[in-house]
C-alpha cells in the first residue's frame, strides 16, 4: 500500500503538493489518506526530521546535561561575584555567598572534569550566554532599592535550579552506568541543597532586618 508509517503526523507534504500540481481539483479527500487516492511516494529517509528517532542513548543526554550544568556553574559564578562583591550591610549573606562561591568554582572544575573523562570538551558558547544573563540580571537587581532582596530572591531560586539539575544528573549517571560521575553529582547534590536551605531559612529574618534598615536615613538597606 502506501507508506502511511513513513510520513511525519501522517502527512506526506512532498506528494501533496506534487499531486496538486497535476490535478488542480485534489478534494479534501485526497488529504485524508484514504486508501483510495493513489499510491505516494514516501519522503527519503535524509529528509525526516531527527526529531522523530527514538535512538538517543542514555550516555548522549548525559553529556548534554554535564555540558548544560558546567554553563550553569558559570553562570552562578558570576551572580554569586557578582552579588557577594557589592553587599555591604548584610555580612552574613555576604559570607555565605563568598563560600559558596568557592564551592561553585570546585563543582565547575569536577564537572570538566567528569565531562573530559567521558570524551567530551567544555568550549563555551553556551558558557558565555550564561555569564551574560548572570551579568544582566546583576545589572537589574542594581537598580532596584531593595537590592539585596532581589539578589536573595535570585540566589535563592537559582539553588533550587541546580538542586533540580543534580538530581537529574545523578539518576542519568546511574542509568550510564558511570559510578564516578553519580558520585561527582550526587556530593554537588548535597551542596546546593545546604545552600538552598540555609537561604530558605534566612529569607525571613533578612527581609526584616531589610524592613528595619530602610526606615533610616540613607540607603543602608539597598545592599
Ligand atoms: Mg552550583
Ligand atoms: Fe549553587
Amino acid at each position: 500500500m502506501n507508506a502511511h508509517s513513513r510520513k511525519p503526523f501522517g502527512v506526506d507534504l512532498a506528494s501533496q503538493s506534487a499531486a496538486g500540481e497535476e490535478d488542480p481539483g485534489a478534494s479534501l479527500e485526497d488529504f485524508a489518506g484514504d486508501s483510495a487516492a493513489p499510491a505516494r511516494t514516501a519522503l527519503p529517509d535524509s529528509t525526516l526530521p531527527t526529531w522523530s528517532s527514538p535512538m538517543t542513548e542514555p550516555a548522549e543526554h548525559l553529556m548534554d546535561w554535564l555540558r548544560d550544568a558546567h554553563a550553569m556553574e558559570e553562570q552562578a559564578e558570576t551572580m554569586l561575584q557578582t552579588a557577594s562583591d557589592r553587599l555591604e550591610n548584610y555580612p552574613e549573606l555576604k559570607a555565605k555567598l563568598q563560600a559558596h562561591l568557592q564551592e561553585t568554582r570546585e563543582q565547575a572544575r569536577l564537572l570538566r572534569e567528569c565531562i573530559q573523562r567521558r570524551g567530551g570538551d567544555t568550549s563555551g558558547v553556551k558558557d558565555m550566554a550564561g555569564k551574560m544573563s548572570a551579568m544582566m540580571q546583576g545589572l537589574g537587581a542594581r537598580m532596584a532599592d531593595d537590592e539585596v532582596m532581589k539578589v536573595a530572591m535570585s540566589c535563592y531560586a537559582f539553588e533550587h535550579f541546580e538542586v533540580a539539575t543534580y538530581r537529574i544528573l545523578v539518576a542519568a549517571a546511574d542509568m550510564a552506568q558511570d559510578t564516578q560521575t553519580r558520585q561527582v553529582c550526587d556530593d554537588i547534590l548535597r551542596q546546593e541543597e545546604a545552600t538552598a536551605a540555609w537561604l530558605g531559612e534566612r529569607l525571613g529574618v533578612l527581609t526584616q532586618e531589610f524592613l528595619v534598615l530602610s526606615r533610616g536615613a540613607g540607603s543602608d538597606a539597598k545592599r
